[in-house]
C-alpha cells in the first residue's frame, strides 16, 4: 500500500472514531487465494493496552472495536464494514465472517460512511457490554439516514438474547446472526433487500466452519490462532458461553492438520489451538455434538481422537513450529497429555489453567467438576513432568456467598502453586446464567474490590519472583516484532510464553534465537542473543 492512501486512511478513521484518545495502525501484507491481501488494522489507545478474562475468554483490549478489512476485489460490488469485541474466539469469527462475505463477492471496507452491510461482532462477557453495542449501533444509525439502503447487523454472543430487543423494539438492526449461522449471511442480507428482517440464531450441532480458511487480519505473520472446539458442555454457573455459543464440538483433526501446515509453509512458527475447552477436544470420525460420542461402538471409539493425539500430530509437522494450546480445564487435563507435551521439544511448556476459587465449597457452587485437591494435584503432576513448565491461572474474586476464609483460601492456593501469570477479576453477573438465576450476588463491591487487591499484590510479587528466578538463564526465544519502546530491539516469547526483549543485532522476526537473560520487569525478561 503506498504511503499517501495510508495517510488517508488513518486520518478518515480519527474522523470515525474522535471519542478515543490516540490510536495506533499498522497494516500487513498475506497471501490469500493466490493474491495479496492487505490488512489495516487500528486497535483502541495502545497506551491502554491490557487483557480481561472471563471465564477462558481473554479480551484484548488492545483490539476491541477493530474493523476487519481486506484489499479491494476488483469484482466486489457491495462493501462491508464488520468491527468486532470480545475474545480470540469472536475476532477468529469475524475472519471467517469476512471470508464467507468475500467469497460472495463483498468488499470489505473500514469506512462505516462507504458501506452498504455494517456488522459488528459482539460479546456478552463485559458488564456493560450490552450499552456499548447499542451505542455503537445508534451511531450506525446516523450513518443510515445519509444513506437509507444501508443494512445493519448484529453478531456474536449477543444476537440471541437481544434479537427481540434490537430487532423489533428497538428497531436498531436489519440482521441477527448468531455464531452458528455465518454460512446463512448472503442469504440474511438477501432477504433485507427484498424488504424482510432476518434473523438466524439456530445454535447448531455440527457447524464448525471446518471448511473454512480464515484470514489472518490479527496475525504478527509469526503465530497464529486455529479454532480446534466450538461450543462448552462445562456450564459453570457464572458464565454464558454455553448459552451464547452452544455445546461442544470438535473440528475434524484433518482440516486443523492442513491449515497448520499451510500456516508453517506460510512462513509462521507458532500456532495456538484455540477452544473453550481443548482438553476436552474429542474426534470421533463425524461432526457432531460430543456428548454423541457415548453412543458409539467400540470399534468406532478406537477411531477416535483425543486432544493430546492431535496435539503430536501438530507437533509432528515440524520442528521448527511450535505449539500452543489455550485453554485447559484441570478436570479434563490428562497425565496421558502431560507426557506427550513433555515428549516434544516444540510443544511449549506453558499451560493456562484457570482455577477461579482456592476453595472446594465455592468450586462446586460455580459448578466446576473438580476440589482444591483435585487442582493442586494436577499442578504437582504438571511440576513432576515438566518442571520448567510455567503455569497461569484466572482467579474470581467475590464469587456468590464467598467467605473471609474462602478467600483466604484462595490467596494460599496461589501461594502453593506460584503463578508466573494471572487474570484475576472481580465477580460480575452475566444475564441468564445459572449463578444469575439461582444465586444473590451478596459479595458487596467493596468487598469484592479489597479481595481482588490482595489477590493482584500476591500475583504481583509472584511474577517478579518468577521472572527473577529467569535471571541468568538463557532460552530460545521466536522473535515475533519489534519492541513497542525501540526500533533496535526485539521482542519474542520462551516456550514459557515470557517476553524477552534484546538488542536487535542482525536477527529478524519469524527467527529462533538463544537469549541470555541478564535483567527483568515484572512482566518482561531483558537479555542479548548468544550464538549457539
Ligand atoms: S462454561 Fe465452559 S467456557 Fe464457560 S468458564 Fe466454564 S469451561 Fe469455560
Amino acid at each position: 500500500m503506498r504511503f499517501g492512501k495510508f495517510l488517508n486512511r488513518l486520518s478518515l478513521f480519527n474522523s470515525l472514531k474522535t471519542d478515543k484518545f490516540f490510536w495506533l495502525y499498522f497494516y500487513v501484507i498475506l497471501s490469500y487465494n493466490h493474491k495479496k491481501v492487505l490488512i489495516l488494522l487500528w486497535t483502541m489507545s495502545s497506551d491502554n493496552y491490557w487483557k480481561m478474562e472471563t471465564g477462558n475468554k481473554v479480551i484484548d483490549e488492545a483490539i476491541q472495536g477493530s474493523a476487519t478489512t481486506l484489499e479491494l476485489k476488483e469484482n466486489g460490488s457491495r462493501k462491508v464494514y464488520i468491527e468486532s469485541y470480545g475474545c480470540a474466539m469472536n475476532f477468529s469469527d469475524s475472519e471467517i465472517v469476512a471470508s464467507i462475505l468475500v467469497k460472495e463477492g463483498f468488499n470489505t471496507t473500514n469506512n462505516l460512511k462507504e458501506a452498504d452491510v455494517v456488522l459488528v461482532n459482539t460479546c456478552s462477557i463485559r458488564e456493560k457490554a450490552e450499552q456499548t453495542i447499542r451505542q455503537r449501533l445508534r451511531s450506525f444509525q446516523k450513518a443510515k439516514k445519509a444513506k437509507p439502503e444501508m443494512i445493519i447487523g448484529v453478531l456474536g454472543c449477543m444476537a440471541e438474547r437481544l434479537k427481540h430487543k434490537f430487532l423489533e423494539e428497538e428497531r436498531l438492526v436489519d440482521i441477527v446472526v448468531g455464531p452458528d449461522a455465518y454460512r446463512d449471511l448472503p442469504n440474511l442480507v438477501k432477504q433485507v433487500d427484498e424488504g424482510k428482517k432476518a434473523v438466524n440464531v439456530i445454535l447448531s450441532k455440527e457447524e464448525t466452519y471446518a471448511d473454512i480458511s480464515p484470514v489472518r487480519l490479527l496475525s504478527n505473520g509469526v503465530s497464529a490462532f486455529i479454532s480446534i472446539t466450538r461450543g462448552c458442555d462445562n456450564m459453570c454457573t457464572f458464565c454464558v458461553v454455553p448459552y451464547t455459543r452452544g455445546r461442544e464440538r470438535s473440528r475434524s483433526p484433518e482440516t486443523i492438520l492442513n491449515e497448520a501446515k499451510e500456516l508453517f509453509e506460510q512462513g509462521y512458527r507458532e500456532v495456538t489451538l484455540l477452544g473453550q475447552n481443548v482438553d476436552s477436544y474429542l474426534w470421533y470420525g463425524k461432526d457432531g455434538l460430543k456428548k454423541g460420542y457415548k453412543n458409539l461402538s467400540n470399534e468406532e471409539k478406537t477411531n477416535s481422537m483425543n486432544f493430546g493425539q492431535l496435539m503430536e500430530q501438530v507437533a509432528l509437522i515440524s520442528p521448527k513450529l511450535r505449539v500452543r494450546f489455550s485453554t485447559s480445564h484441570p478436570k479434563d487435563i490428562t497425565d496421558e497429555f502431560l507426557e506427550t507435551m513433555a515428549k516434544y521439544d516444540n510443544i511449549c511448556n506453558y499451560i493456562h489453567l484457570p482455577f477461579q476459587s482456592g476453595n472446594t465449597r465455592v468450586l462446586e457452587k460455580m459448578n466446576r467438576g473438580y476440589s482444591r485437591e483435585w487442582y493442586q494435584g494436577r499442578i504437582d503432576k504438571i511440576k513432576e513432568v515438566m518442571p520448567d513448565c510455567a503455569i497461569s491461572a484466572d482467579i474470581i474474586a467475590g464469587f456468590c456467598s464467598e467467605t473471609e476464609e474462602e478467600h483466604k483460601e484462595t490467596l494460599s492456593l496461589m501461594e502453593s502453586v506460584k503463578f508466573g501469570f494471572a487474570y484475576m477479576f472481580k465477580y460480575s453477573e452475566r444475564p441468564n446464567t445459572q449463578a444469575a438465576k439461582k444465586f444473590e450476588d451478596d459479595v458487596s463491591e467493596e468487598e469484592k474490590s479489597r479481595r481482588l487487591t490482595e489477590i493482584v499484590a500476591l500475583q504481583r510479587a509472584h511474577s517478579f519472583e518468577a521472572n527473577k528466578a529467569y535471571v541468568g538463564q538463557t532460552f530460545e526465544v521466536l522473535i515475533e516484532k519489534v519492541s513497542k519502546k525501540s526500533d533496535q530491539e526485539l521482542a519474542g516469547r520462551t516456550s514459557q510464553n515470557t517476553v524477552v526483549v534484546f538488542p536487535k543485532e542482525d536477527y529478524k522476526v519469524g527467527e529462533y534465537v538463544m537469549v541470555k537473560v541478564d535483567n527483568c520487569t515484572g512482566g518482561t525478561l531483558l537479555g542479548k542473543a548468544v550464538k549457539n
